[in-house]
C-alpha cells in the first residue's frame, strides 16, 4: 500500500470535507476503492497516527523540530 499524489480531479473523501482531493491511499485491491484525500485531512490522519506510533529513535519528528528552531 502506498500514498500517491492524486492525479484526477476528485473530491475529498471525507465526510464533511469539500476541498479536492491531493492525494490518494493505494492499496491495490485490501481495500473496495483507493482513499483519496485533500492535504488537510492528510494532516489530521497523520495527527492521529502520531498519538499511536510514538516515533523511539532519534530522528523522531520532535527532536526534528526542535532542531529546526533552534537554527532559526
Ligand atoms: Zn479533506
Amino acid at each position: 500500500m502506498e500514498i500517491l499524489e492524486c492525479k484526477h480531479l476528485t473530491k475529498c473523501d471525507f465526510y464533511g470535507c469539500n476541498n479536492l482531493a491531493k492525494y490518494c491511499f493505494t492499496t491495490k485491491g485490501l481495500i473496495k476503492r483507493d482513499l483519496c484525500f485533500c492535504e488537510e485531512c492528510l494532516k489530521g490522519m497523520y495527527e492521529q497516527i502520531a498519538k499511536l506510533q510514538i516515533p523511539k529513535g532519534t530522528e523522531s519528528p520532535f527532536r526534528l523540530n526542535k532542531k529546526t528552531r533552534k537554527v532559526k
